[in-house]
């Protein structure tokens, strides 16, 4: 790639969205206000994708067993025939679809449209539900309204304080951490992690008792004088019941679930309490439990109690992991929503869009992303699936389960710029363009709206998944119209279709966007940089204590399995580590699975550093090379999620799900240790 323009875009990673400039085919970073300038190893090497040999160009269909190379016709005229005949016999419901957070505004919209009007399908969802549905549920029970970071980053750095619950962003987007320096930084998370370092304190919970710590220092703010009367009576309701639970969750109790010492405790809501600004984050960690709406929702509470949401220079925010994982979630590519955050079962929102999209009736609500997948190939499940920028074999629960689920499918069709491990088992695997071959937008971790411009011209042979929806959807009798290919003219139909809902986005221009605008949802005509300054989303204005009450792990150690795993992400890999895995540099780095042992326990297990070991759950058996780290809680061992085959971490986890926000319990299970 020689003598390409000079293009200012944004990193195809996570949801800090760093902005780089793009030019002959390698990035520069290019000051924003998200990164200033810095980018992590990921984003400086993201451009090697683009020209990588393992770049998938031409359609692939499975013929006698094997994966080989199919012209578009033939790869789309055989999923529109199979899809017809699927839906004639088993009607519209045998066919599901799989997002991702990572598609473009654009497509998680068009994706929406696409399987509920061409395929008439309500079994939709997307891997989204795997990331931010637990905080996206407790933000919209507290407030009205979910934007997971409802101000700029740039206000974390005037912060005099910061508690930061299951977030490792030192690893994950280190760029961010520049907005945490000036502040106090307390950091909740059962591993000493690279952000831990960084803090004044750490509390170090065990797994799955989050809910628990939330609540005791809910109890602490209080017994020590700390709760702020006035914004609960003038911005609040629902106190009283909130305190009726967290009463009962004093100090010691709270550090005999957790492990967490009283005075730690004390410290934690101290250095919170009396900073003159100061905000609660949640993370993947804190979330990704079967509790995971309600843990959420008691470090709301917790907020609130100390008068921080909605606060100029204070609040509550989660940070977003996927690079769109915020727009992602509010255009129509989840289940149970239609575009501009509207709920699926609300007749006004149900006509809104059948008037957009120009049809008269529109499927209900479908299952969530893991109940979708675990009824594939079942007798009422989805009959065919496919999927678009997700990569479930790696990241869903119960991962082997998953693969089995699949392998039942009469038809699995996967959309991807590389052969993931998912397109991989697929029946036809479609090549499609990436973040630099095309344009879109992206909604970062703050809800502000970013444009990435085509850079270089994309590999011939592959087209946007834009392009594979209409090519599909006109096959199955819809006019091409209704499936624009063009990025500009789907957020034109996406402006009107969230126009009035929850995150509107009528103001929001391409136009406004190439100049440069700050544009941060909702935007009717003015960018809303800052919610709730005024009032809450809720009819009344008033957000809401939710009263919740702690519920343990899921699944507790035993005999058979007497450690608690955890999940997470290392600062070289993305997500299932389909892209990053296939950087070299990155790869390099770090190649392979490993599990964090403290070293009594890697001993007790017959295990040294460097030694290959067995991680066994009830649902699986992982390969990882031992690491032993003293840090590390004694009954509990780590495991990162982005690698595929024998290292998969999520053959290990639990697919038992919160019952709001349908979140699997990625982050606990028991298991046990053995040598290989
Ligand atoms: Fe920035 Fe995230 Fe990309 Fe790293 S992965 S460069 S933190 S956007």
């Amino acid at each position: 790639m020689t003598d390409s323009p000079r293009i200012d875009t944004h990193c195809p990673y996570c949801a800090l969205q760093c902005a780089m400039t793009i030019e002959n085919g390698r990035v520069s970073p290019r000051e924003f206000p998200t990164n200033r300038g810095g980018l992590c190893q990921k984003g400086w090497t993201s451009a090697e994708l683009l020209t990588s040999p393992k770049r998938l160009t031409t359609p692939l269909v499975r013929r006698d067993g094997e994966l080989r190379p199919a012209s578009w016709d033939e790869a789309l005229d055989l999923v529109a025939d199979k899809l017809r005949e699927l839906r004639e016999v088993h009607g519209p419901d045998s066919v599901g679809v799989f997002g991702g957070g990572g598609l473009t505004n654009e497509k998680s919209y068009l994706l929406g449209k696409f399987a509920r009007v061409a395929l008439g399908t309500s079994q939709i969802d997307y891997n989204g539900r795997f990331c931010m549905s637990s905080a996206a549920a407790a933000g919209m029970k507290a407030f009205g309204l979910d934007r997971g970071m409802p101000f700029p980053v740039t206000d974390l750095d005037n912060a005099g304080a910061i508690l930061l619950v299951g977030g490792n962003p030192a690893e994950t987007m280190p760029p961010f951490v520049q907005h945490l320096r000036n502040a106090e930084l307390i950091v909740i998370d059962p591993r000493r992690t690279a952000t831990a370092e960084l803090a004044t304190l750490h509390l170090q919970p065990a797994p799955g008792t989050d809910l628990a710590l939330a609540l005791g220092l809910l109890h602490t703010a209080v017994a020590d004088g700390y709760l702020d009367k006035q914004y609960l009576s003038d911005r609040t309701t629902g106190f009283d019941d909130a305190w009726r639970i967290a009463a009962t969750w004093w100090p010691e109790r709270v550090e005999r679930v957790t492990g967490v010492p009283v005075a730690d405790q004390r410290a934690a809501v101290r250095i919170l309490a009396e900073a003159a600004n100061a905000y609660i984050l949640t993370g993947r960690g804190t979330e990704q439990h079967a509790s995971g709406a309600d843990t959420v929702s008691a470090w709301i509470n917790l907020a609130m109690a100390l008068g921080l949401p909605g606060t100029k220079g204070s609040g509550y925010g989660c940070l977003t992991g996927q690079g769109n994982g915020q727009g992602g979630r509010e255009h129509g590519q989840k289940a149970d929503q239609l575009p501009g955050y509207r709920k699926i079962d609300d007749p006004a929102a149900r006509e809104h869009i059948q008037g957009i999209w120009g049809v008269d009736d529109l499927p209900g609500p479908g299952r969530s992303a893991y109940e979708l997948l675990d009824a594939l190939g079942q007798p009422d499940g989805p009959k065919a699936l496919l999927v678009f920028g997700s990569n479930v074999i790696v990241s869903a629960p119960r991962s082997q389960h998953v693969a089995d689920r699949l392998k039942a499918l009469d038809l699995l069709v996967v959309a991807d710029l590389v052969l993931s491990d998912t397109a991989a088992v697929a029946d036809v695997v479609l090549p499609i363009t990436q973040w630099a071959e095309e344009s879109g937008t992206m909604t970062n971790l703050e809800g502000r709206v970013l444009l990435r411009q085509v850079a270089v011209a994309p590999p011939e042979g592959v087209r946007s998944d834009l392009d594979v929806m209409q090519g599909l959807a006109t096959r199955l009798g819809q006019p091409a119209e209704r499936f624009p290919t063009e990025p500009e003219v789907v957020f034109e139909e996406l402006r009107r279709a969230s126009e009035g809902g929850l995150a509107d986005y009528s103001g929001v221009t391409y136009e406004r966007l190439r100049q440069g605008e700050a544009l941060h949802w909702p935007v009717v005509e003015e960018s809303t940089p800052r919610n709730f300054l005024d009032r809450f989303a809720h009819a009344d204005g008033m957000a809401r204590f939710i009263p919740v009450e702690h519920r343990g792990p899921a699944e507790l150690p035993d005999a058979d399995y007497p450690l608690q795993a955890t999940t997470g992400r290392v600062l070289q890999h993305y997500q299932s580590g389909a892209q990053t895995r296939l950087v070299r540099e990155l790869n390099q780095a770090e190649p392979e699975a490993y599990v964090e042992v403290h070293p009594d326990t890697a001993v007790r297990a017959g295990l040294g550093n460097g030694q290959l070991a067995a991680v066994v759950s009830r649902r699986g058996r992982t390969l990882a090379r031992v690491r032993c780290v003293p840090s590390m809680l004694i009954d509990v061992v780590f495991l990162p999620f982005h690698y595929a085959g024998d290292g998969r971490a999520n053959l290990l986890t639990n697919p038992v799900l919160d019952p709001t926000s349908r979140m699997p319990e990625f982050k606990v299970c028991a298991v046990r240790l053995e040598s290989v």
